[in-house]
């Protein structure tokens, strides 16, 4: 599920827009879902024209922007940016732009609404030239403007439609199999008790998990979830989520707190951030001073360390330290913002660059820096990935050795990756206790790439070879031209994931079985009646590839119906069973026997008898000693 923010100064229409494009006006929302007995979930629903359901935040009257815009780390996935037509750019306006240029909103749609009071063309073309002026170099800089009138409901289907666009171009919130649901508020529902509500980023809730309520980790259950106006088992990320959570009473838990499963999360109380000053930022900021800062769904004071530079100056971006005066839960790559306390103003922002640094930083030092600037360049969750995608699977050792990262930095990073299933440990079933820096790593894009590739010789292979129960594993291999590591350990996740089967030296698709066609089957059953006929002297190899063809012959030594013991003497399973057992019992009687004496005891000729003797020989149930055979202990 999507999810669009609406932005831009107040007054300007915002509500009323939404209350048009949705049929809720955002004040009413509350009382609406109480009469529906659903849990409010603070947004309202906007139904697309391809039938999407895409979750609204809007700010209605005065509330706090800023909070709202943040709601869930994960934030909106476009913004809806409101201008009025008759007054244009304001200076919240461009404080707003510059709010979402700050979270990197992924994209939106600019709406110049109230239209219907503009009689004057030129006017509309002059705030229209204004507005692109604004967005330029801003992440709304291709958004379209789409002229509306909420009030005579003009423009509002192609604003849907572009709405619609934009979204489809958004990227699928990741699924990092850590989820964390920063709370934005918290009630009780008679009879159910505590319910908190929020965005839900990076991982699934279910019903049912334990859940651990941070900083304070204090540990819960997830009792119910609801995402929309549907109760759900599972809630996932991107969603508008309510959670009740049993184990926790209502006045232990606030806005600004994150449900997440247990260890999943360290709350930290100081973190490394790349700052942009804004350009319209009323003063420097100097090191020391006092800042309002907003993370997640939290809102908290913290001090500024300026790291390489005395004072940062409004437009300039810098290395900031900041040292918060409660612990909260952040991760590198999150967004944050910056406001002065009073007056307020907003400041600016940017991105966590590390959320858990090891202490105080010394100012200007140019390891510091230096390392930050590293930091920025790439994480090495993403350095690491880069240098496996260079090589494709190869030891992970190796891997590391191409990104400069160190061990505690690529083992954090690893486990991050693991944890999403980003890179994936092909031996010993992916076991984490087992693996070693030789283990055999892939990404699982690779992964998939390579078993498709797999799946598909095999596939043709069967086409190819119809009366073939599958593919040998060294003609697999060949093709493939994959390492005898690589492969074994390809060939053993395909057979635990059911995905290809495996028998002796046979690879096939799971369940593949040979069909022989009605004249094949005809000419089969005339065989294996001359070989019940004929005894203890069968058919030879060549006659019975005559009357059924070689490859329905070979298809049938595959499927055991007959055992070839040598170039031309083949039995059908039965006569092979009846024959081999009589042998060893022969043996076991007598000690010792010659091929003439076994020969003699079942009236057949010398070319058979040796043949099976042989091949006895050969599987060492027997042993020949001078002239005569024994059975070998
Ligand atoms: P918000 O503060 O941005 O949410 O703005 P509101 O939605 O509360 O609207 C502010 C004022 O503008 C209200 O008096 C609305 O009736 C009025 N308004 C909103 N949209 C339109 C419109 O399309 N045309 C006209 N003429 N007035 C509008």
């Amino acid at each position: 599920m999507k999810v669009i923010g609406t932005a831009g100064h107040v007054d300007h229409g915002k509500s009323t827009l939404v209350e048009a494009l949705t049929g809720t006006h955002p004040d009413r929302l509350k009382e609406e879902r109480e009469r529906e007995m659903t849990i409010d979930l603070g947004f309202a629903w906007l139904t697309l024209p391809n039938g999407e359901e895409v979750g609204i935040v809007d700010v209605p009257g005065h509330r706090d922007f800023i909070e709202n815009m943040l709601a869930g780390v994960g934030g909106i996935d476009a913004a809806l940016f409101v201008i009025a037509a008759d007054e244009g750019v304001m200076p919240q306006t461009r404080e707003h732009l510059a709010i979402l240029d700050i979270l990197q909103v992924q994209g939106g749609v600019v709406a110049l609404t109230k239209i219907d009071l503009i009689d004057d063309q030129d006017w509309l073309s002059m705030v229209e030239e204004d507005v692109r002026q604004a967005l330029a170099g801003t992440v709304l800089s291709k958004a379209p403007i789409v002229p509306v009138s909420a009030r005579k409901r003009t423009g509002l289907e192609r604003l849907l439609s572009e709405l619609s666009e934009v979204l489809a171009k958004t990227p699928q919130r990741s699924d990092l199999g850590r989820p964390r649901l920063p709370i934005d508020r918290v009630f009780t529902i008679a009879g159910f008790g505590t319910v908190v509500t929020g965005t839900l980023s990076d991982g699934s809730l279910r019903v049912g998990d334990e859940v651990e309520i941070m900083p304070a980790r204090l540990r819960g259950r997830v009792r119910g979830l609801q995402t929309h106006k549907k109760k759900e088992d599972v809630a996932l990320p991107g969603s508008r989520t309510a959670v009740n959570i049993s184990g926790v009473t209502v006045d232990q838990v606030r806005r600004g707190n994150v449900v997440a499963h247990p260890r999943d999360y360290n709350p930290t109380s100081r973190m490394d951030v790349r700052f942009r000053l804004l350009p319209e930022a009323s003063q420097p900021i100097r090191h020391n001073s006092q800042v309002k800062l907003f993370i997640g769904s939290d809102e908290l004071v913290a001090r500024v360390r300026l790291l390489g530079i005395e004072e940062l100056q409004p437009g300039d971006e810098g290395w900031l330290q900041l040292e918060l005066n409660k612990p909260v839960v952040a991760v590198r790559g999150d967004r944050y913002i910056l406001r002065r306390p009073s007056p307020g103003e907003t400041l600016g922002g940017g991105i966590v660059v590390d959320a858990q640094p090891k202490g105080r930083h010394r100012r200007f030092s140019d390891d510091t820096l230096a390392r930050l600037e590293a930091l920025a360049q790439g994480t090495p969750a993403d350095l690491l990935m880069q240098a496996l995608t260079m090589i494709g699977v190869g030891p992970f050792k190796e891997v590391i050795a191409r990104t400069n990262l160190d061990a505690a930095q690529a083992e954090i990073a690893l486990d991050e990756l693991r944890a999403s299933r980003q890179i994936i440990f092909l031996e010993a079933g992916g076991d984490p206790a087992i693996q070693t820096p030789d283990s055999l790593v892939t990404s699982r894009g690779y992964l998939e790439q390579l078993s498709t590739r797999v799946i598909q010789e095999v596939e043709h292979y069967h086409q190819a070879n119809p009366l073939r129960r599958g593919m040998p594993r060294e003609e697999l291999k060949s093709r493939i031209k994959a390492s005898s590591r690589l492969f074994a350990a390809l060939i053993a996740r395909l057979v635990a994931e059911e995905a290809l089967q495996e028998n002796g030296p046979l690879v096939l698709q799971p369940g593949y079985e040979i069909h022989f066609s009605p004249d094949q089957e005809r000419a089969i059953s005339k065989l294996m009646r001359r070989f019940e006929s004929a005894g203890f002297a069968p058919p030879s190899v060549k006659e019975s590839q005559s009357e059924v063809g070689e490859a329905v012959y070979a298809a049938l030594v595959d499927l055991g119906k007959l055992v070839q013991v040598s170039a031309d003497v083949v039995f059908s399973k039965d006569g092979y069973d009846r024959m081999v057992t009589e042998i060893l019992r022969l043996f076991d009687a007598n000690g010792s026997l010659s091929a003439a004496q076994v020969r003699d005891h079942f009236n057949t000729s010398r070319r058979y008898v040796l043949a099976l003797l042989e091949h006895l020989d050969a599987a060492g149930l027997t042993v020949r000693e001078g002239d005569v055979r024994r059975r070998k202990t």
